[in-house]
């Protein structure tokens, strides 16, 4: 019998079994897939990531391709570009978690490969997960699956999230390229929340774009293809005729949901000895920045599973007072602004554009956002403190917020 099972390899699970089997317990950790294996992502590393890491003794330069100092956020309809200090650092999923699993392995858990589980069933005091190669049974379970997905159900879980989705590729960076730079553009279309994205990672870049469900949907209306609507966002933006064989590295998109956060509490995450982490408990940013937020709660979930074992309080209730009351100041109290910041970005462009043009403060907190060195909660209240300057701005503000749609 193990002590904790965790199921899910990506940066949540991997890290929430380095936690347990640091803290001695007995841990098995499950992977769908062989490593190393891709995870369609950016793979962009934000401070608040790293210093995490750092925090967790996980950090290593081995799993950093490049570094950019500045980024430039472009809103491509309103043809106004803004430059800012903003440190982001990239590497490939193939990198970092076949890193992140093998330190949860090298830190004494048992990391099972290409067996992945398919069903749960909670016991009185124990739980059994189901692989067509074993049933095991422990203690306590996080799921740490990515993607919403049923696992959670068998234990009464019903995660709340928003259904986003993005897609990504490689290819070479255009001659012209400076290295310095991570590249947002913003407002591609009218009404389009999200933005296409350039991260270089030295000598080639990850290229993506990202944005809700339904206007995904919209989009494939109007283009037929997805591969045709991104072709033309590179052409609008100048790139596709400067990146050599892009149609060839186009084949090669993939995507797959971002379970962006809308106003799930931790009663969505936690059952009777079952912790749901990362993506699938719908943990993501407005700007698709999932890897912190993975990370952290795969570490809390771990350190409140070993805090409350030796008395065996890991029921619901324990849980919810212990694990809850942390993931709530830790984590939900900033993405609580999330879907705010993402309708301000999207349906009041022009006031922000505004804003960003008399407020160099403003420019200066954007650019700190991206990097995530400060928190959401403080990026919405220091810019609301700005714009309360300006109070025909703040009024336009929310007479767009009113009218804004919902997603
Ligand atoms: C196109 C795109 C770009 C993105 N870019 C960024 C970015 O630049 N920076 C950032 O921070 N975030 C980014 N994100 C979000 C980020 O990828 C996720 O938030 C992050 O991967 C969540 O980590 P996780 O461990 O919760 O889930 P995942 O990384 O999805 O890991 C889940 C793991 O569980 C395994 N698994 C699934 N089912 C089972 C099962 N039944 N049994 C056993 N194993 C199973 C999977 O194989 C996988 O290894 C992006 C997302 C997308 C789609």
């Amino acid at each position: 019998m193990y002590e904790a099972v965790v199921i899910g390899a990506g940066p949540a699970g991997s890290t929430a079994a380095y936690v347990l089997a640091k803290r001695g317990l007995k841990t098995l950790l499950l992977e769908k897939y062989k490593f190393p294996r891709h995870k369609s992502c950016a793979a962009g590393i934000s401070v608040y990531t790293k210093n995490l890491l750092k925090e967790l003794g996980l950090y290593s330069d081995k799993i950093i391709l490049h570094e950019t100092t500045k980024a430039k956020l472009t809103f491509v309809r309103y043809n106004k570009t803004y430059e800012m200090k903003s440190l982001i650092a990239t590497s490939t999923r193939e990198l970092f978690d076949e890193y992140l699993a093998k330190q949860a392995e090298r830190a004494g858990a048992e990391l099972h490969e290409e067996e992945p589980a398919y069903k749960i069933s909670v016991g009185k005091n124990y739980v059994e997960v189901y692989t067509k190669k074993s049933t095991y049974k422990c203690k306590a379970c996080i799921i740490a699956c990515g993607v919403p997905e049923k696992l959670s159900s068998y234990a009464g879980i019903k995660t709340v999230y928003g259904k986003a989705l993005a897609f990504e590729f490689d290819a070479p960076l255009s001659e012209d390229y400076d290295l310095d730079y991570t590249l947002f553009y913003y407002a591609l279309e009218k009404d389009y929340a999200g933005y296409f994205w350039i991260f270089p990672k030295k000598d080639f870049a990850n290229y993506g774009v990202g944005s809700w469900l339904n206007t995904i949907v919209q989009l494939k209306k109007k283009y037929g293809y997805l591969q045709k609507w991104v072709e033309a966002a590179m052409k609008t933006l100048g790139y596709w005729d400067k990146i050599p064989e892009v149609e060839k590295y186009l084949k090669e998109i993939r995507g797959a949901i971002v379970p962006v956060y809308t106003e799930a509490k931790p009663e969505n995450m936690i059952a009777d000895r079952v912790l749901v982490i990362g993506d699938s408990a719908g943990l993501v940013r407005h700007t698709g920045e999932g890897i912190c937020f993975a990370i952290e709660s795969g570490k809390l979930a771990a350190e409140a599973i070993a805090d409350l074992f030796e008395e065996d309080k890991l029921d619901k209730e324990s849980l919810i007072k212990y694990y809850g009351a942390k993931i709530e100041r830790n984590i939900l109290s900033e993405l609580k602004y999330t879907t705010r910041i993402a309708d301000a970005l999207t349906y009041c462009t022009g006031v922000v554009i505004d804003l960003l043009d008399k407020e160099p403060k403003a420019v200066e907190l954007l650019g700190k956002t991206l990097e995530h060195s400060i928190l959401d909660n403080v990026y919405y209240e220091e810019t609301k403190k700005l714009l309360k300057k300006h109070p025909f701005l703040l009024m336009k503000m929310l007479k767009m917020y009113l009218r804004r749609r919902k997603y």
